[in-house]
């Protein structure tokens, strides 16, 4: 992809941060293509970066300031926020207001929300969503080098002979990352030992896997560390030249014979030893750590734990070696270098450092500099609750559904006095308790910068006009600020910002401070425009910035040594009992992000799993008495959700897991967060949302239904219902259990239409089963079907999407009421591959016919060949395959 029309930009999703290049068609469509020269892709892309132009639609978008739910202007708007703020500040005192913001922000805005508040307002009542994706990596870097610095890089992982990964689903969260580590396992043999209590898609491609109990991380790695001392895998010189503590950290692993080590941890000590074995004897090793270690009430323990045993064997700093935190989103890194966290300072400086603040407060020229850290995220809304909290700003994030205590947060701001969320729609859970709402600027629309988890900084630049009366979230907040008499916020570009940001880092640096992108402030605006990817710190005296930190074994502590931190175990903040017996593990599934507020506009997205479930262990199925695709309810002492049960020894025995995106308008009944605690790490404020005790019992549904239908169904009433697109209109998944009262009132509603003629509205009722079927054919066009039955639907539900909007004849339409595909059209069965949209049974189809490996696959289907997202679940398919032929 070439021409005038080509923009280079980074893609909005997780921190990968890949490069995309995105061209404008004549008939005002976008293409969109990895980028070849992005140094984190290469011009790869997985399935949800491939699926960015169908994302771009304008429906259910936010175009116009809305003050109490009434359109109005921006000066109205605007002026409402800057006299609430006022009038609240002048009444309870600036820590009486709070800014909420997100890792989906660009660094200018997060700049200048950071400014804002912590400088003018006079508090640090400014928090992130970053605090739920990487708050313990930062704790844990913190105390062990004196600054949050990531040491490694992307190529670390393709130079290293070992790769580590602890808590992550790196195959479906950082795709891109994982096809270049299977690349380079392919050409250099690298071993890959995957830590984690799932059977995740990662831990089926690695050399080995240790099922860990959820939160016994710091067992794991205590046990390693002292393994490694006795074993003389030590650097000695490292340790004596450039650490300190080690004695105090041993002390607090203290004797951890293997069999406590592997009762704690639940992994059998031969596969323990041989693990430990291992990691002491491959020098070029990797760790990386994403939110199965972050998302814990013990989350920066873990950090150090996994740190502590690179620092003692020296790898950190140099080739293909290190800890590796890998974020989860888009500009979580940026949003660190500006201070997005209530407990920071701008530019990686601290808020209780008197320097720090005296170096901020004159090069802001900021009168009433924050002089203590403020609330953090989980804290933060339990103020609004309560009352201290009396005005909120809320940036590009849902923390009514995605908070832990979801619902409480709900409450909190329905109680707020006043709540302003600036967001690209008003559809979120969020929103629709927003006293003022911002239109604000999406992917595509706004400019400024994001830094990946390597800590490249790259452009994510604007390509299309931005719609309606949509405006940079920088614009908003300095409009407000300038409302308010505050000086300083006279930006006119996104370039004006950066430029003061990375001034700001080189201000009075002198190589004290890890965060210097000086040499970037230099640039004019011509300069922003083009500026390449780099990596940094970036000072004035090395503008082409570094791959590596700490590489001189200098660190940013005291006294420039790194160190060991002691991490003694402790068990989760919340344990299982008689009434809650399993724990229950939330995450991400491989084609959604967040609360699907972009990647459920995609159909193909949508096709990979269309449904909220939960992954249950066959004997705690069998123990509950449930079957594949019964509905579940999940019930925590906070609340409950209903979800699609999937029976997996994938799943650890005591251990479900339920993924975090369903929440309205997808699913008004599977918003995972309800169910978790509010349990924070108590040095980084992260909460625990990977262990939460749980009860589960059968949803005992009168009936299920399955409807396709051109318009967006009105599904509230049931008890379970989940929306999915389809290319010609939607997909849902419902069930309730009380049958209802007139079926045919009943469907003509669902299918949105009472004005239906008796001969368009095809039904057929199965006597053995009792099941309905419905067809809505109109103009010999078929336009929806709903299926009812006791029992879940069973339908080839692929085939039927395909078939919505098409002609249906006479002949076909039996088939269509029976759900039943045809020898001429098989079902292609659940998508796997998203990209050439290849379905399961297409897969084992060719399998069976001896396609015996992922690159068989691909040579005749194409899946896995694009993305490569999916070569993971291929391989599961074909083990399973295999198993059946063996049968
Ligand atoms: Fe986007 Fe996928 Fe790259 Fe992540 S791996 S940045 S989601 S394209």
């Amino acid at each position: 992809m070439a021409g005038p029309d080509v923009t280079r930009t980074t893609c909005p999703y997780c921190g990968v941060g890949c490069g995309v290049l995105a061209a404008r068609q004549e008939d005002g469509t976008v293409g969109v293509a990895g980028d070849p020269d992005h140094p984190a892709n290469f011009g790869r892309l997985c399935s949800k970066g491939s699926a960015l132009a169908e994302t771009l639609s304008l429906e259910e978008r936010l175009l116009t300031p809305r003050l109490g739910g009434t359109e109005t202007d921006w000066q109205t708007a605007l002026s409402a926020v800057a006299d609430g703020f006022s009038r609240i500040i002048a009444e309870h005192g600036p820590d009486s207001v709070a800014l909420y913001g997100s890792g989906q922000l660009l660094t200018e805005d997060y700049y200048v929300a950071n400014k804002f508040m912590k400088g003018f307002i006079g508090t640090a009542n400014i928090d992130t969503n970053s605090r739920l994706c990487m708050a313990s990596s930062v704790a844990g870097h913190k105390r062990a080098f004196g600054s949050d610095s990531v040491p490694g890089c992307y190529e670390d992982l393709e130079q290293a002979d070992l790769v580590v990964l602890v808590g992550s689903n790196f195959a479906w969260c950082h795709p891109v990352l994982f096809q270049r580590l299977l690349a380079a396992k392919e050409k250099r043999g690298t071993r890959l030992v995957v830590v984690d209590p799932r059977r995740t898609a990662t831990a089926e491609a690695a050399d080995m896997h240790l099922p860990i109990h959820p939160g016994s991380d710091v067992a794991l790695f205590n046990g390693l560390f002292a393994f490694l001392l006795e074993n003389d895998a030590c650097d000695e010189a490292y340790v004596s030249a450039h650490t300190e503590g080690l004695a105090e950290a041993l002390a607090a692993v203290g004797d951890l014979p293997m069999p406590e080590i592997a009762q704690q941890t639940g992994v059998d000590p031969l596969r323990l030893r041989q693990f430990y074995r291992l990691f002491a004897e491959v020098e070029r090793t990797v760790t990386i750590y994403s939110q199965g270690v972050n998302q814990s009430s013990a989350g920066t323990d873990k950090v150090n734990a996994i740190i502590n045993c690179h620092l003692l064997t020296g790898r950190i700093g140099r080739e293909g070696m290190g800890p590796f935190s890998i974020t989860g989103q888009p500009n979580a890194m940026g949003g660190r270098e500006v201070g997005g966290l209530a407990n920071q300072l701008a530019a990686h400086m601290e808020i209780e450092n008197d320097t720090h603040r005296d170096t901020v407060s004159r090069f802001w020229d900021a009168p009433a500099l924050a002089a203590r850290p403020g609330l953090k995220a989980v804290d933060l809304f339990r103020a609004v609750g309560e009352g201290e909290i009396k005005a909120v700003w809320i940036m590009a994030t849902n923390p009514a559904a995605s908070l832990p205590e979801a619902g409480k947060v709900a409450d909190a701001l329905r109680r707020c006095e006043l709540v302003i969320v600036s967001d690209v729609t008003a559809t979120t859970r969020t929103a629709a308790l927003a006293d003022i709402l911002l239109p604000a600027r999406g992917w595509g629309e706004k400019d400024g910068t994001v830094t990946n988890s390597e800590r490249r900084i790259s452009r994510q630049r604007a390509f299309l006009k931005a719609p309606g009366a949509a405006k940079p979230d920088w614009w908003s907040i300095s409009r407000v600020a300038q409302y308010m008499g505050f000086a300083g916020f006279d930006y006119t570009s996104a370039a004006d910002i950066f430029r003061e940001h990375a001034a700001l880092s080189a201000f009075e640096n002198d190589g004290t401070r890890d965060f210097d992108i000086g040499a970037l402030a230099r640039l004019d605006d011509s300069g922003y425009d083009a500026l390449t990817p780099v990596q940094w710190p970036v000072p004035a005296e090395n503008p082409v910035g570094e791959k590596r930190m700490f590489s001189n074994g200098r660190f940013f502590t005291e006294s420039a040594r790194a160190q060991f931190v002691p991490t003694p175990v402790r068990d989760p903040a919340s344990a299982i009992s008689a009434s809650f017996p399993l724990v229950l593990n939330t995450g991400r599934i491989r084609d959604q992000w967040h609360t699907m507020t972009r990647t459920g506009k995609s159909a193909r997205l949508s096709a990979h799993i269309s449904e909220p479930f939960l992954e249950i262990h066959p004997d705690d199925a069998q123990a509950e008495k449930l079957f594949p695709a019964d509905i579940a309810c999940v019930e925590s002492v906070r609340g409950k959700v209903l979800a699609r049960v999937h029976v997996t020894d994938r799943q650890k025995p005591g251990n479900i897991f339920v993924p975090m995106h369903w929440t309205a308008p997808f699913s008004d009944c599977a918003e995972a967060d309800r169910l978790v605690a509010g349990n924070v790490d108590p040095l980084s404020g992260q909460p625990e949302l990977k262990h939460t005790p749980v009860r589960i019992s059968k949803y005992k549904a009168a009936w299920y239904g399955f409807l396709l239908s051109r318009g967006k169904p009105d599904l509230a009433p049931i008890d379970y219902w989940a929306i999915a697109r389809t290319t010609a209109g939607w997909r849902a998944e419902i069930a309730h259990k009380e049958m209802p009262e007139a079926t045919d009132t009943f469907v003509r509603n669902l299918f949105g239409c009472d004005d239906v003629d008796e001969d368009e509205l095809l039904s057929y009722r199965d006597i053995a089963t009792g099941s309905l079927r419905f067809a809505l054919v109109r103009n010999g066009i078929l336009d929806g079907i709903f299926m009812m039955s006791g029992e879940p639907v069973a339908a080839a539900r692929t085939w039927l999407v395909d078939r919505i909007g098409q002609p249906v004849g006479a002949d076909a339409r039996f088939r269509i009421l029976a759900g039943q595909a045809g020898a001429d059209q098989p079902d292609p069965g659940a998508i796997v591959c998203s990209c050439f949209g290849i379905g399961v049974n297409q897969i084992a189809g060719e399998a069976f016919d001896g396609a015996c490996t992922v690159d068989a696959i691909g040579d005749r289907l194409n899946a896995g060949t694009n993305c490569g997202s999916c070569r993971a679940e291929i391989v599961r398919i074909l083990e399973n395959v295999n198993v059946k032929k063996a049968v």
